[in-house]
Protein backbone atom coordinates (compact mmCIF):
# COMPACT_ATOMS: atom_id res chain seq x y z
CA UNK A 1 0.00 0.00 0.00
CA UNK A 2 1.52 3.31 -0.94
CA UNK A 3 1.69 6.78 1.52
CA UNK A 4 -1.35 8.07 -0.76
CA UNK A 5 -3.47 5.11 -0.02
CA UNK A 6 -2.68 4.80 3.56
CA UNK A 7 -3.65 8.48 4.16
CA UNK A 8 -7.17 7.16 2.04
CA UNK A 9 -8.01 4.39 4.76
CA UNK A 10 -7.48 6.87 7.41
CA UNK A 11 -9.36 9.59 6.45
CA UNK A 12 -11.76 6.65 5.30
CA UNK A 13 -12.12 5.37 8.54
CA UNK A 14 -13.00 8.77 9.79
CA UNK A 15 -16.30 8.97 7.80
CA UNK A 16 -19.36 7.20 9.26
CA UNK A 17 -19.97 4.60 6.63
CA UNK A 18 -23.39 5.54 6.36
CA UNK A 19 -22.99 5.14 2.88
CA UNK A 20 -26.13 7.88 2.67
CA UNK A 21 -24.74 9.63 -0.90
CA UNK A 22 -25.02 13.06 1.03
CA UNK A 23 -21.91 14.02 -0.08
CA UNK A 24 -22.34 13.16 -3.77
CA UNK A 25 -20.35 10.29 -4.01
CA UNK A 26 -21.69 6.67 -4.30
CA UNK A 27 -20.43 5.80 -0.74
CA UNK A 28 -17.62 7.04 1.85
CA UNK A 29 -14.98 5.15 -0.02
CA UNK A 30 -15.64 7.13 -3.54
CA UNK A 31 -15.53 10.32 -1.72
CA UNK A 32 -12.60 9.42 0.79
CA UNK A 33 -10.83 8.52 -2.63
CA UNK A 34 -11.84 12.35 -4.24
CA UNK A 35 -10.32 13.96 -1.24
CA UNK A 36 -7.06 12.40 -1.76
CA UNK A 37 -6.72 11.65 -5.65
CA UNK A 38 -9.23 14.43 -6.98
CA UNK A 39 -8.22 17.38 -4.19
CA UNK A 40 -12.64 17.37 -3.43
CA UNK A 41 -13.74 19.90 -0.68
CA UNK A 42 -13.32 18.27 2.57
CA UNK A 43 -16.75 19.33 4.00
CA UNK A 44 -18.83 17.13 2.67
CA UNK A 45 -20.20 14.30 4.69
CA UNK A 46 -23.00 16.24 6.15
CA UNK A 47 -23.54 13.44 9.06
CA UNK A 48 -19.88 13.87 10.03
CA UNK A 49 -20.18 17.60 10.64
CA UNK A 50 -17.43 19.47 11.14
CA UNK A 51 -16.05 17.16 13.61
CA UNK A 52 -15.29 15.10 10.67
CA UNK A 53 -13.83 17.84 8.29
CA UNK A 54 -11.39 19.12 11.27
CA UNK A 55 -10.52 15.34 11.41
CA UNK A 56 -9.70 14.59 8.05
CA UNK A 57 -7.87 18.04 7.83
CA UNK A 58 -5.83 16.67 10.97
CA UNK A 59 -5.17 13.53 9.02
CA UNK A 60 -3.99 15.30 6.14
CA UNK A 61 -1.50 17.40 7.79
CA UNK A 62 -0.02 14.01 9.25
CA UNK A 63 -2.04 14.49 13.25
CA UNK A 64 -1.88 10.69 13.82
CA UNK A 65 -5.08 10.32 16.39
CA UNK A 66 -8.29 9.55 15.01
CA UNK A 67 -10.80 11.13 17.65
CA UNK A 68 -13.89 9.25 17.86
CA UNK A 69 -17.08 10.94 16.50
CA UNK A 70 -21.05 10.57 16.89
CA UNK A 71 -24.13 11.25 15.49
CA UNK A 72 -26.09 11.32 18.79
CA UNK A 73 -30.18 9.80 18.82
CA UNK A 74 -29.44 9.08 15.40
CA UNK A 75 -33.05 8.07 13.08
CA UNK A 76 -33.80 4.67 11.88
CA UNK A 77 -36.15 4.14 9.35
CA UNK A 78 -40.04 2.78 10.13
CA UNK A 79 -42.16 1.48 7.26
CA UNK A 80 -46.28 1.49 7.99
CA UNK A 81 -46.44 -2.16 6.84
CA UNK A 82 -50.26 -1.62 6.19
CA UNK A 83 -49.75 0.37 3.37
CA UNK A 84 -46.48 -1.13 2.25
CA UNK A 85 -47.40 -2.74 -1.59
CA UNK A 86 -44.92 -4.96 -1.37
CA UNK A 87 -42.61 -3.28 -4.62
CA UNK A 88 -38.80 -4.23 -3.17
CA UNK A 89 -37.61 -0.72 -4.14
CA UNK A 90 -36.56 -0.28 -0.48
CA UNK A 91 -34.87 -3.27 -0.38
CA UNK A 92 -32.64 -2.09 -3.62
CA UNK A 93 -31.83 0.78 -2.69
CA UNK A 94 -30.77 -0.35 1.49
CA UNK A 95 -26.62 -0.07 1.38
CA UNK A 96 -26.65 -2.68 4.55
CA UNK A 97 -29.47 -5.02 4.08
CA UNK A 98 -31.78 -3.53 6.75
CA UNK A 99 -35.16 -4.43 5.21
CA UNK A 100 -36.34 -7.57 4.54
CA UNK A 101 -39.73 -8.65 2.69
CA UNK A 102 -40.70 -10.60 -0.72
CA UNK A 103 -42.11 -9.17 -3.56
CA UNK A 104 -45.93 -8.64 -3.26
CA UNK A 105 -45.64 -9.19 0.43
CA UNK A 106 -45.19 -6.53 3.71
CA UNK A 107 -41.42 -5.70 4.40
CA UNK A 108 -40.09 -4.63 7.50
CA UNK A 109 -36.69 -3.09 8.90
CA UNK A 110 -34.22 -4.47 11.00
CA UNK A 111 -33.86 -2.11 13.46
CA UNK A 112 -30.32 -3.17 14.34
CA UNK A 113 -29.04 -3.07 11.24
CA UNK A 114 -30.73 0.20 10.12
CA UNK A 115 -27.84 3.00 10.08
CA UNK A 116 -30.39 5.81 9.57
CA UNK A 117 -29.17 6.81 5.75
CA UNK A 118 -32.47 7.61 4.78
CA UNK A 119 -31.93 6.50 1.29
CA UNK A 120 -35.22 4.06 1.41
CA UNK A 121 -37.24 7.24 2.38
CA UNK A 122 -37.65 8.96 -0.78
CA UNK A 123 -37.47 5.62 -3.06
CA UNK A 124 -40.99 4.63 -1.41
CA UNK A 125 -43.63 4.65 -4.23
CA UNK A 126 -46.39 5.17 -1.35
CA UNK A 127 -44.65 6.86 0.43
CA UNK A 128 -45.47 4.72 4.04
CA UNK A 129 -41.59 5.27 5.31
CA UNK A 130 -40.43 7.40 7.57
CA UNK A 131 -37.17 8.13 10.04
CA UNK A 132 -38.36 7.83 13.44
CA UNK A 133 -35.64 8.36 16.58
CA UNK A 134 -34.34 5.29 17.56
CA UNK A 135 -35.78 3.22 20.53
CA UNK A 136 -32.28 2.64 22.46
CA UNK A 137 -31.49 6.43 21.78
CA UNK A 138 -28.43 5.24 20.98
CA UNK A 139 -25.53 7.43 19.34
CA UNK A 140 -24.24 6.18 15.40
CA UNK A 141 -20.40 6.33 16.65
CA UNK A 142 -16.97 5.90 14.66
CA UNK A 143 -14.27 4.75 14.11
CA UNK A 144 -15.78 1.48 15.97
CA UNK A 145 -17.77 -1.90 15.13
CA UNK A 146 -21.20 0.10 14.74
CA UNK A 147 -19.14 1.68 11.18
CA UNK A 148 -17.02 -1.94 10.74
CA UNK A 149 -20.34 -3.79 10.72
CA UNK A 150 -21.80 -0.96 8.49
CA UNK A 151 -18.88 -1.15 6.76
CA UNK A 152 -18.70 -5.14 6.12
CA UNK A 153 -22.50 -4.85 5.05
CA UNK A 154 -22.21 -2.54 2.17
CA UNK A 155 -18.95 -4.69 1.29
CA UNK A 156 -21.12 -7.50 0.97
CA UNK A 157 -23.86 -6.23 -0.82
CA UNK A 158 -21.28 -5.27 -3.38
CA UNK A 159 -19.74 -8.19 -4.31
CA UNK A 160 -23.17 -9.80 -4.55
CA UNK A 161 -24.46 -7.33 -6.98
CA UNK A 162 -21.06 -8.10 -8.70
CA UNK A 163 -21.33 -11.76 -8.75
CA UNK A 164 -25.47 -11.29 -10.01
CA UNK A 165 -23.86 -9.65 -12.91
CA UNK A 166 -21.15 -11.86 -13.70
CA UNK A 167 -23.67 -14.36 -13.68
CA UNK A 168 -26.39 -12.42 -15.74
CA UNK A 169 -23.71 -12.09 -18.00
CA UNK A 170 -22.54 -15.82 -18.51
CA UNK A 171 -26.00 -16.70 -18.91
CA UNK A 172 -26.57 -13.83 -21.59
CA UNK A 173 -23.44 -15.65 -23.45
CA UNK A 174 -24.62 -19.09 -22.76
CA UNK A 175 -27.88 -18.12 -24.44
CA UNK A 176 -26.44 -16.60 -27.68
CA UNK A 177 -23.43 -19.30 -27.80
CA UNK A 178 -27.08 -21.68 -27.59
CA UNK A 179 -28.49 -20.21 -30.19
CA UNK A 180 -25.13 -20.29 -32.62
CA UNK A 181 -25.14 -23.88 -32.53
CA UNK A 182 -29.05 -24.61 -32.91
CA UNK A 183 -28.53 -22.26 -35.92
CA UNK A 184 -25.51 -23.99 -36.98
CA UNK A 185 -27.32 -26.80 -36.82
CA UNK A 186 -30.29 -25.96 -38.92
CA UNK A 187 -28.25 -24.20 -41.54
CA UNK A 188 -26.11 -28.07 -41.55
CA UNK A 189 -29.65 -29.85 -41.83
CA UNK A 190 -30.86 -27.69 -44.04
CA UNK A 191 -28.23 -28.19 -46.45
CA UNK A 192 -28.12 -32.22 -46.05
CA UNK A 193 -32.14 -32.37 -47.21
CA UNK A 194 -30.97 -30.30 -50.47
CA UNK A 195 -28.04 -32.22 -50.97
CA UNK A 196 -30.35 -35.48 -50.65
CA UNK A 197 -33.06 -33.93 -52.77
CA UNK A 198 -30.26 -33.16 -55.96
CA UNK A 199 -29.27 -36.96 -55.47
CA UNK A 200 -32.90 -38.17 -55.66
CA UNK A 201 -33.20 -36.03 -58.94
CA UNK A 202 -30.23 -37.78 -60.64
CA UNK A 203 -31.37 -41.67 -59.59
S1 LIG B 1 -21.51 9.07 5.47
FE1 LIG B 1 -20.53 10.94 4.72
S2 LIG B 1 -18.88 10.19 3.37
FE2 LIG B 1 -20.25 8.47 3.75
S3 LIG B 1 -21.63 8.50 1.97
FE3 LIG B 1 -22.62 9.68 3.65
S4 LIG B 1 -22.02 11.80 3.27
FE4 LIG B 1 -20.67 10.51 2.05
S1 LIG C 1 -33.50 0.94 6.20
FE1 LIG C 1 -33.48 2.87 5.07
S2 LIG C 1 -32.55 4.32 6.46
FE2 LIG C 1 -32.09 2.29 7.27
S3 LIG C 1 -30.09 1.76 6.39
FE3 LIG C 1 -31.62 0.94 5.02
S4 LIG C 1 -31.95 2.53 3.46
FE4 LIG C 1 -30.90 3.47 5.21
S1 LIG D 1 -40.55 0.86 -1.01
FE1 LIG D 1 -42.33 1.18 0.32
S2 LIG D 1 -43.98 0.02 -0.68
FE2 LIG D 1 -42.07 -0.69 -1.58
S3 LIG D 1 -41.56 -2.50 -0.35
FE3 LIG D 1 -40.50 -0.73 0.57
S4 LIG D 1 -41.87 0.01 2.15
FE4 LIG D 1 -43.06 -1.34 0.84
Amino acid sequence: MNNKEKIKERILDALPQLQCKKCTYKDCESYANAIIFDNEKLNKCEPGSSHTEKQITNILNNIKVIESNEIKDFPIAKITVEECIGCTICIKVCPVDAIIGARHKQHFIIDDQCNGCELCITECPVDCMEMIPNKEKNAWKWPGAQANISKKLYNEKLIRAHRIKEERKKSHLKNAQDNKIQLYIKEALSRENFRRQKIKEYE
